[in-house]
């Protein structure tokens, strides 16, 4: 049985660099679901206050100081989650970030934005927050399969004509 991910993350984007606060990572079955919550670097112990990070800040909620894993950490251990299989994730300033860290990792175009999926608000972490990682990798994994699964009604409809 073929396998492979989705993955997404939230944090802070500052200095031209993403600095993440929370990573997940879910199966195309949604059976595996891995969520980090990533400490901030040794060398940034603050937050630099500005305009672009309070509106970071009030989107996804996770402040800077929260978090209980090192980021090379969570990625040793996504990397040993994934191994060889391949890795899909939506946002390409996100994926420039995040290629250079994972290997096999491929960015999906063809999904509407995050905006506009809203079938798993169920799925937040403890957190509640609807800027949620964990809720994001489960809407592509449903957006996906059922896109897939739209596409086979349309052949089968095709088939009958
Ligand atoms: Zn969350």
């Amino acid at each position: 049985m073929d396998r492979w991910w989705y993955i997404d993350f939230e944090g802070y984007h500052f200095n031209h660099r993403f600095w993440v606060k929370e990573i997940a990572l879910l199966d195309n079955y949604a059976l595996n679901c891995y969520n980090y919550f990533v400490q901030n670097p040794y060398l940034i112990p603050n937050l630099p206050r500005n305009e672009t990070t309070l509106v970071q800040y009030q989107r996804h909620r996770l402040k800077w100081r929260f978090g209980n894993h090192g980021w090379l950490g969570v990625i040793a251990q996504i990397k040993k989650t994934v191994t060889c299989d391949k890795v899909f994730m939506k946002g390409l300033e996100k994926y420039l970030f995040l290629q250079k860290w994972i290997p096999n990792l491929i960015e999906l175009h063809d999904l509407p934005s995050f905006k506009h999926l809203n079938n798993c608000l169920h799925q937040t972490c403890y957190l509640r927050h609807r800027w949620c990682a964990k809720r994001k990798v489960h809407e592509l994994q449903y957006a996906q399969a059922t896109k897939e699964e739209n596409e086979d009604k349309v052949s089968v409809i095709f088939l009958n004509l």
